[in-house]
């Protein structure tokens, strides 16, 4: 559920793309925005964090571990701290180290700084007037949140989380390692819970990859008990990929219009 404070950074970065005029993905270059902004960049060695926004008085620093060689995860780590300078964080003591793609679990009422300079840094990296048409899409699966990473510069983590954010449809982005669920990014019309932890079922593509070390990279028809806490004998569509170097898996779900009456609510 978004917080009135997770709005307000969506808003924000909203603005800077306005003040900054972008309007292609090209023009979403967050060294030079950061420049604009009077924050300086630098690259250090940082143990534990991809990046760290530091206020010292009049100066802003974003430092920039020297640890990250991956584009796009520079990039949404820079976003990130931008998002923290934009929306007036308090500076932190360094031990509290920033976590870039960790999805929000607070309660609705609870303000946490993170979530929200996460939902600033997909914002301006990928902007809701940008995206909103190809996001308006059936059927669903990995293949726009593909093209969103490769146009927008981004990681298909957070390309998915975007997707599903934007999605018209019902849909989900799934993340699993260890063969249990460690967070899930439903759309808007997604009402169906998949909690945290749950296990990996034998009947879904993500469980072929834990079992055997591979999956077949395309949409498929699964029962949708294989997901859901559900009685009814439906398919809906699962189309996971896998990471092999982190042991992880990443699964968009999607039930489709003339499955959802069956589902009813769960
Ligand atoms: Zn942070």
């Amino acid at each position: 559920m978004k917080t009135a404070w997770i709005r307000d950074a969506q808003r924000c970065a909203k603005g800077l793309l306005h003040r900054f005029g972008v309007c292609d993905p090209t023009h979403i270059v967050v060294e030079p925005f950061a420049v604009r902004l009077g924050i300086e960049i630098v690259e250090v060695r940082l143990d534990g964090a991809a990046a760290q926004l530091v206020l010292n008085g009049k100066r802003a620093i974003i430092m920039v571990s020297d640890r990250i060689t991956d584009p796009a995860a520079r990039r949404f780590s820079i976003a990130h701290e931008l998002g923290h300078f934009m929306l007036g964080h308090p500076s932190r003591p360094p031990a509290e180290l920033c976590t870039p793609f960790r999805h929000a679990t607070g309660h609705a009422t609870e303000r946490d700084y993170e979530a929200e300079a996460n939902a600033f840094a997909a914002e301006l990296l990928m902007p809701a007037v940008l995206l909103q048409r190809a996001c308006e899409i059936s059927p669903v699966d990995l293949a726009v949140p593909r093209t969103i990473a490769r146009r927008y510069e981004v990681s298909i983590l957070a390309s998915t989380i975007r997707f599903a954010e934007l999605a018209s449809e019902r849909c989900a982005a799934v993340f699993s390692a260890a063969g249990k669920v460690k967070w899930v990014a439903p759309s808007p019309t997604f009402t169906y819970a998949i909690g945290r932890g749950r296990r990996v079922d034998r009947a879904s593509l993500a469980w072929d990859y834990f079992a055997r070390g591979d999956i077949a990279d395309e949409p498929q028809a699964v029962p949708a008990d294989a997901w859901l806490d559900t009685s009814a004998e439906v398919d809906i569509v699962e189309h996971s990929i896998c990471s092999r170097e982190l042991g992880t898996v990443l699964t968009m779900l999607w039930i489709p219009e003339r499955v959802a009456p069956k589902l009813g609510e769960i």
